[in-house]
């Protein structure tokens, strides 16, 4: 479903990505690991169409991502995105900040999108905070308001960065088990994370990035329990 073929991309001189092949299939949960600074991050927002690349190309269900395209935007509401901080608006209700991108962007009614913000929130645990202020709410319930975000815009596949590495300790099981849900239901997710329970338990897929490479990719079992490359080993050892 998403594809990526050699993709290259530079901050000036600085190349980030050095040629990443990658495919994600329609259902399947891949976990990207590797270390801070390797271009997770970067990866992602290529993906969606928040960052331009310079060389080789990604494609969602076999359409180019080109930010300079029309159909660029059409394309970000296929993609959605849950970052590490959960960027609600705070002047907005949960509701309200559910409700935002069906209601301007894909222009749905507002007795529908309501009903939907309501029951993705139910979906996330959070039937009893519709009217909550992200202000008023944890940091694992911001995330899960921000995972029903993404929800809303019917997505084909979500992209998570670090969802839980802003959060205390006590709330990453809360997130985790959300995601782990959407896994269970067979949406289609790419997830940046340094949870190597999580992804060895739910991924279909691990890919080890590391200096603007894929340098090692497999089942998450092979992968996480007997990575073969020496970074990966080097890496594992650090995180776990
Ligand atoms: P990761 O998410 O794996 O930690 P990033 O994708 O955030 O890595 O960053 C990869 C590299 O790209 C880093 O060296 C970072 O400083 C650089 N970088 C990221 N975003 C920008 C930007 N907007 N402008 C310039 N350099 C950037
Ligand atoms: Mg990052």
């Amino acid at each position: 479903m998403i594809k990526l073929e050699n993709v290259h991309k530079s901050f000036g001189d600085h190349e980030v990505l050095k040629g990443v092949d990658a495919e994600i299939d329609k259902g399947q949960v891949v976990c990207l690991i590797g270390p801070s600074g390797s271009g997770k991050s970067t990866l992602l927002r290529c993906i969606n169409g928040l960052e331009t690349y310079q060389a080789g190309r990604i494609s969602i269900d076999d359409e180019t991502v080109d930010v300079t395209a029309p159909s660029i935007h059409d394309l970000r509401t296929r993609v959605s995105m849950v970052f590490q901080r959960f960027n609600l608006f705070p002047h907005r209700t949960a509701i309200e900040n559910v409700m935002e991108g069906p209601r301007y962007v894909l222009k749905q009614d507002k007795a529908t999108v309501r009903e939907k913000a309501e029951r993705l929130l139910t979906r996330v645990g959070l039937a009893d905070k519709l009217n909550a202020y992200p202000a008023s709410l944890s940091g694992g319930q911001q995330q899960r308001v921000a995972i029903a975000r993404a929800l809303a815009m019917e997505p084909e596949a979500i992209l998570f960065d670090e969802p839980t590495s802003a959060l205390d300790p006590e709330m990453v099981g809360e997130v985790l088990q959300v995601m782990r849900a959407l896994a269970e239901e067979h949406m289609t997710m790419l997830v940046v994370t340094h949870e190597i329970l999580f992804a060895r338990e739910v991924a279909d897929r691990v890919l080890f990035l590391d200096g603007g490479r894929i340098v090692e990719e497999g089942a998450a079992n092979e992968v996480l329990r007997q990575p073969k490359n020496e970074r990966t080993q080097d890496f594992l050892r650090r995180v776990t």
